[in-house]
């Protein structure tokens, strides 16, 4: 069995409360073998992905506040070093690479987690909300839930698959969509949206990128959507829409952090339309006429993150080459200037931190 040396102190990101700046600590502790739960797995992580949803618990700009302090990040890659002591029938071992997602952990016992919608368990842990996540070059995770990470994909382009990855291609399975239909990705351009693009291609549905800036709309199209809007130079979404798709498109999966994303989406599906919410503005609500939503046959989901098994899925498809997350490195000390970026909209595709750079 392999036997990993554990340093006592590591370099973690840590918000202190919410609002705060990062603060970079060099000797944030490590957890040893002995302290880990039944359960629980120590992964050395080579990377993490950072997503818009670290910026909203940073900034606590959500309905449910995040732990604090918190160390953020939800698309690590690494590799297990240690496990805790009394865990029963583990799916992974020392030595594995494997992946931490949102959903840390879940119950698996409850009718949520029986059902298959393990993120809706009452007792779910959360990487980088509720429990501390992969900003740090160690994290606490889970056997029951960490996904294992085929050894044809490098851990920098499987670390967004993790969440951004596995979260449009739940939301795009779910869409009630079949090949050669209309979809809409309003935030096309940005972590989220440029998987989805490509995932929505994998299943050969049409797409249509909404999003600013000459920078995503070169990446979306070059990713493989057909028709390209820009929500800032467009006067009349709807009519643009409603004209490519000869009537309206099938579905709409909205992956923009403001409500400006969702607006006029239930007018520009058609009849039977669906409109997969997913991102998440705090304080916004969903405006749709009652009357067109009826008359219209317009079906409203939501869809939050994905289960195990999603995880494994959309990993597979990005380790054959199907889907290529599109991003750039950088060093785990520049996270205060990556949510910088991605306030003013700035970030094509993704940002991966390398955490061996500190
Ligand atoms: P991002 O910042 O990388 O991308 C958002 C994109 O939306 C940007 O490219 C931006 O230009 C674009 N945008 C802004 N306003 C728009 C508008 N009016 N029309 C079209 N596009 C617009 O963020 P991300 O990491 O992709 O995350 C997006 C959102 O999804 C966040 O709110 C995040 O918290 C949420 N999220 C939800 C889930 C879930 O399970 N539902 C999972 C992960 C992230
Ligand atoms: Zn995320």
């Amino acid at each position: 069995m392999a036997n990993f040396v554990i340093p006592k102190f590591q370099t973690a990101a840590v918000v202190d409360h919410s609002g705060a700046d990062i603060r970079i600590d060099h000797e944030f502790p490590v957890k040893s073998q002995e302290e880990l739960l039944p359960g629980e797995c120590l992964v050395k992580l080579d990377c993490s992905g950072a997503c818009h949803t670290d910026l909203h618990a940073a900034l606590g700009d959500w309905p449910i506040p995040a732990k604090t302090p918190l160390i953020g990040g939800h698309e690590g890659v690494g590799i297990i070093v240690a496990i805790g002591n009394n865990t029963a029938h583990s799916p992974v071992k020392l030595g594995d690479r494997v992946g931490i997602k949102w959903l840390a952990d879940s119950c698996l016992n409850c009718e949520d987690c029986r059902k298959g919608r393990e993120q809706n368990c009452k007792e779910a842990k959360l990487s980088g909300f509720t429990v501390d996540g992969t900003f740090q070059e160690y994290v606490v995770s889970f056997v029951n839930h960490v996904t294992p990470i085929p050894a044809n994909i490098p851990s920098d382009e499987a670390a967004s698959v993790l969440c951004a990855g596995v979260t449009v291609y739940r939301a795009i399975k779910y869409s009630q969509t079949s090949p050669g239909d209309w979809i809409v990705l309003p935030g096309a351009g940005g972590g989220l949206g440029h998987l989805a693009v490509q995932y929505a291609r994998v299943r050969g549905l049409r797409v249509i990128a909404v999003d600013t800036g000459d920078a995503k709309k070169e990446l979306c199209l070059k990713l493989g959507a057909e028709k390209w809007i820009d929500f800032m130079e467009c006067k009349d979404i709807v009519s643009e829409i409603t004209s490519i798709t000869n009537g309206g498109a099938h579905s709409a999966v909205v992956t923009s952090a403001s409500g400006a994303g969702y607006r006029q989406a239930v007018d520009y599906l058609r009849p039977g339309g669906t409109l997969m919410a997913v991102g998440l503005p705090g304080k916004a609500t969903l405006e749709a006429s009652i009357w067109f939503t009826v008359f219209k046959s317009i079906s409203i989901l939501g869809s939050y993150v994905g289960n195990r098994q999603d995880a494994v899925e959309a990993i597979d498809i990005a380790a054959r080459g199907q889907v290529k997350v599109h991003f750039t490195t950088k060093p785990l000390k520049d996270l205060e200037n990556v949510y910088e970026g991605m306030k003013a909209g700035k970030i094509a595709g993704r940002i991966v931190l390398d955490l061996a750079q500190k």
